[in-house]
């Protein structure tokens, strides 16, 4: 037997099948999905490889098959296959998703790192008779200490020696000794490496449904029982209880037998959102996936979901691929996130994942959102997805009032700090109070983006409606689409004024200022700078809460799923920034992100206000928000859309180009340019010259890019991989890395 096999390796050239003679004592083993060990060219050690296919005979005279692996199953290899085509990358780039955590050899060491443990047990049998559990008579024994060893041993087997030292207070000898008297046993075992292990459980009881819950929840069940595809979106307000329909549904699956998967953004796993599944299931059903993990506990919680063990499996993106084996239900909470598009290779979107797999096992896929993803609730227009309302809060508590600020007239009354008036009256009461306060920053990207502080007017593209981005390299304003370039301004187009400014303000700025003003609060800082080490960003969070830390000053890591009953107020200190970044979604990621921050203020029987700074006031993304309507931001935005023929009326597609030889870059992207175009014509794709990408070196790489806009088809697709494909054969530009990004999450 020949089987085809896929070597594992991120050389584009080597992205295809090569074939393998099967050893007699390995054909009842090896299977489609099984990784093996093969020789290849003239390389001293062997490579990993993935069998994609067997067959009886190959035209080529092959060597074997040196050793075998691990096993995939045949679906998940097809699912490697089929995005590999679809996102542009290596099929053993996606295989690695799918393969257990920390098996692949590097990993492996670090994990067998996590060591072996010695646990104590009470020795069943004394001189080859059992012995009955009160026959120990605990008084004969000399020591105190000893006595005292036993009795704790008896009530808690299975704990490790360092445990009973500490909890028992005795110490390493008198437990040796009880070992040599035969009444103590020792046992070394691998510690299960369990991320659940340091939680409480506490009782979480299942809730009587509202009248609009137990209808979303009775569509969704009835798709389980006729065992059919359907996808929804479950489109509840925060607070609105579509938590307590995800545990209802899982529960019904796991009473099935069957497995669920529940994805959540990256950084909302939090202790909260995990007690309630704890509290709900128990830690033995459930598995975590994330990366925070180390190596060793993705591995065990991964082999806890392969044996069966685990039914419920809650994670992030990656979490997708986890290996249930008889799959019920698939959930994303959030689904609006922008971490469940893959930012690094393979760039897959976790949501069109769980659409294929939903589709090919005849399950249904549930999105949860309160702002969701414009192209989502656009799918519900056209009735691709069934929309489900929720559209009051479960616990009756009221959405915040919002106010809004502008900032021009601040500048006109001379005020020239970074708090209005208004939300440092705020902020003082806050304080008076002794309530808490959320400062959000809204900074998205790296770029810079210019205003005029007099009339609110941003340079945009005359092209584009997109945000022109300032470039201090060349002194230009530049348009990070189409290529538009401008010359510097120092008057205002709009008014006339000089009051021009490059925008961009840091959390550290803000906190300075903030203990300047009230050098008498307490503050703590939350962004990617402090946010680092493993659980930093947990800590920060049970800090403020527990502490009772006055304010929280953050980025967008502070808007999410957080529940801070004592925050009644949160402050935006301007709104703009994500207004005028240069991606077409700068309205819609405005939308979401002041509503979900406003979502955190008075989330219990405190009031909660919000107060939004801006230089734009009349903006609708703004105005919208402020009234807290989905509908009306949705209705205005995507007209927009439709008109400037952005998603979801086309896909777009970033061929990024990077490397040290800027002359090579050129050539090699002009090249790629001028194959795609000629293809593309005849498909009513738009494929854009290549130029410099928006943050046009990074580490000392260039980076350019080709973006290609249209309907991405099939047959595009496939054309696509073509020219991508002769391109790397070509052996042109071999300095020059390649990335294909279909719908990024960002243009930078
Ligand atoms: P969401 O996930 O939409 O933000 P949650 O499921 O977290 O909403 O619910 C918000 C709050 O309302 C929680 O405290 C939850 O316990 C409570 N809740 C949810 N459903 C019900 C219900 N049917 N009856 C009473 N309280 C509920
Ligand atoms: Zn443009
Ligand atoms: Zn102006």
């Amino acid at each position: 037997m020949i089987a085809e096999v896929i070597i594992d390796s991120r050389a584009k050239k080597l992205n295809r099948k090569f074939d393998y003679k099967i050893p007699e004592n390995l054909t009842d083993l090896i299977d489609i999905g099984s990784r093996v060990l093969v020789p290849f060219a003239n390389f001293k050690t062997l490579e990993q490889g993935y069998v994609i296919k067997i067959k009886e005979h190959t035209e080529f005279e092959v060597k074997e098959i040196a050793g075998l692996d691990e096993n995939l199953s045949q679906e998940k290899i097809e699912l490697a296959r089929w995005m590999a085509r679809k996102y542009f990358c290596n099929v053993s780039e996606c295989i690695k998703l799918m393969l257990t955590p920390g098996t692949r050899s590097k990993e492996a060491n670090k994990r067998m790192q996590d060591k072996k443990m010695n646990f104590v047990y009470l020795a069943e049998f004394i001189n080859n008779e059992i012995v009955q559990e009160n026959s120990i008579d605990i008084n004969k024994l000399r020591g105190e200490k000893q006595k005292k060893a036993m009795e704790f041993i008896a009530k808690n087997e299975g704990m490790t020696i360092p445990e009973i030292i500490e909890f028992a207070g005795v110490s390493r000898e008198t437990i040796n000794s009880l070992v040599k008297k035969g009444l103590l046993r020792i046992e070394e075992q691998k510690v299960e490496r369990n991320p659940l292990a340091l939680k409480p459980k506490e009782k979480n009881n299942k809730l009587k449904l509202t009248q609009e819950q137990q209808n979303a929840y009775n569509k969704i069940e009835k798709t389980i029982e006729d065992k059919r595809f359907e996808e929804f979106l479950l489109y509840g307000v925060t607070g609105s209880g579509k938590t307590e329909i995800y545990m209802q549904l899982i529960e019904k699956i796991v009473n099935d037998d069957k497995g669920a998967i529940l994805l959540v953004p990256e950084i909302s796993l939090t202790p909260q959102m995990l007690d309630r599944f704890i509290g709900r299931f128990g830690k033995e059903k459930l598995a975590v996936l994330h990366s925070k993990l180390s190596v060793g506990e993705r591995h065990d919680e991964w082999l806890k979901i392969k044996e069966n063990r685990a039914k419920i499996v809650i994670g992030a993106r990656s979490a997708i691929f986890a290996p249930l084996k008889d799959l019920g239900i698939i959930i994303i909470d959030e689904e609006h996130d922008n971490s469940y598009k893959s930012e690094s290779n393979p760039r897959y979107n976790a949501k069109e994942i769980a659409e294929k797999i939903c589709k090919d096992s005849n399950i249904p896929l549930v999105l949860g959102s309160a702002t969701p993803d414009l192209s989502t609730f656009y799918k519900t227009q056209t009735k691709e997805i069934s929309l489900l309302k929720l559209t009051k809060r479960a616990n009756n508590s009221n959405l915040p009032t919002v106010e809004v600020v502008d900032l021009k007239k601040e500048l006109a009354t001379g005020n020239k700090s970074m708090l209005s008036q208004s939300l440092y009256n705020s902020i003082k009461q806050n304080l008076e109070d002794k309530h808490q306060t959320i400062l959000f920053l809204n900074r998205r990207g790296y770029s810079t983006f210019i205003i005029c502080r007099e009339c609110g007017y941003t340079m945009k593209c005359p092209n584009c409606n997109i945000s022109l981005t300032y470039h201090s390299f060349q002194n230009r304003l530049k348009c990070h689409y189409c290529g538009h370039e401008e010359q510097v301004v120092k008057n205002c187009p709009s008014c006339g004024s000089n009051k021009i400014r490059y925008f961009g303000t840091g959390t550290q700025k803000l906190e300075q200022e903030i203990k300047r003003i009230f050098p008498e609060a307490s503050t703590i800082r939350m962004d990617v700078d402090t946010v680092t080490k493993k659980n930093s960003h947990e800590e920060i969070l049970n800090k403020f809460k527990n502490e009772n830390i006055d304010i929280l000053i953050g980025t967008q890591m502070v808007v999410k799923g957080h529940h801070f009953p004592k925050v009644t107020l949160v402050g935006v200190i301007a709104a703009d920034s994500s207004l005028n970044i240069d991606d077409f979604r700068a309205n819609e990621r405005t939308f979401q992100i002041l509503t979900q921050v406003a979502g955190r203020a008075g989330r219990e029987n405190l009031p909660g206000k919000v107060i939004v700074q801006t230089y734009n006031p009349d903006s609708f993304p703004i105005e919208f928000s402020k009234k807290q309507d989905y509908d009306l931001f949705y209705k205005t935005e995507i007209n927009l859309r439709k008109q400037l023929k952005y998603p979801p009326f086309c896909d777009i597609i970033v061929i990024g180009f990077s490397g040290e030889n800027v002359q090579e870059i050129t050539n090699v992207s002009t090249y790629v340019y001028n194959m795609l175009k000629t293809n593309l014509e005849k498909y009513d794709v738009k494929v854009f010259m290549p130029m410099p990408a928006p943050i046009d070196k990074i580490k000392n790489k260039y980076r350019w890019r080709i973006i290609a806009k249209g309907d991405i088809t099939e047959d595009v697709t496939i054309i696509i991989n073509k020219c991508l494909q002769k391109f790397y054969e070509s052996g042109i530009g071999k300095k020059t890395n390649i990335a294909v990004d279909v719908n990024p999450n960002n243009m930078i």
